[in-house]
């Protein structure tokens, strides 16, 4: 099993699990303003401001915030900040979609024959082979967005591994599960 948040290291590269975190958690608060992005401010996460505007910006060649601006000093505003970081979620995934109650993520790598199987939400991808033992016995890239802990992952019907899910709102874990799914490279 993995941790699902290191599916998030692909996109943003040398950054703590904390900073991960923080970026995850603010895909919710993102919405579209026609050309440019809000991204509510949270106190409980460090913002000093309402809310944030996030843009590409065609002369610098990059996405900008305005706590590039306000809060960071032009010296830190090189790196990416949270704000921009759930924009570039919020395009890859979409809103995060709200619904009621706990939900889990779990990630792992699944030797099996047949697309593997769980409780919850199932997303799969074969892992691409390097000899020919590899494709007799595919490798799945597998993540499953659960409503327990506990998930257990099946292969024709047997228990292949159990993983601990992380606690997640729903939109936030089906992120999780789309990178990590999508993540390429030997897994
Ligand atoms: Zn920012």
């Amino acid at each position: 099993m993995e941790d699902p948040l290191d599916a998030l290291r692909r996109r943003f590269p040398g950054k703590s699990k904390a900073w991960l975190r923080r970026a995850l958690a603010r895909l919710g608060d993102v919405e579209e303003a026609g050309g440019y992005y809000i991204v509510k401010g949270r106190p409980d996460l460090g913002d000093r401001y309402p809310q944030y505007h996030v843009w590409w910006s065609e002369a610098e060649g990059r996405w900008v915030c305005t706590c590039y601006l306000t809060e960071w000093g032009p010296r830190r505003a090189r790196g990416v900040c949270t704000h921009v970081a759930a924009v570039l979620l919020y395009r890859a995934h979409g809103s995060a979609e709200r619904r009621e109650g706990r939900y889990y993520v779990a990630t792992a790598v699944v030797e099996c024959p047949e697309r593997p199987e769980a409780d919850g939400e199932v997303y799969a991808r074969v892992v691409a082979g390097r000899s020919i033992a590899d494709y007799a016995r595919p490798r799945w890239r597998v993540a499953v967005v659960a409503k327990t802990p506990r998930v257990a992952v099946r292969c024709g019907g047997a228990v292949a591994l159990e993983a601990e899910g992380m606690e997640a709102t729903y939109g936030e874990a089906k992120a999780l599960a789309e990178e990590y799914v999508a993540g390429g490279g030997p897994a």
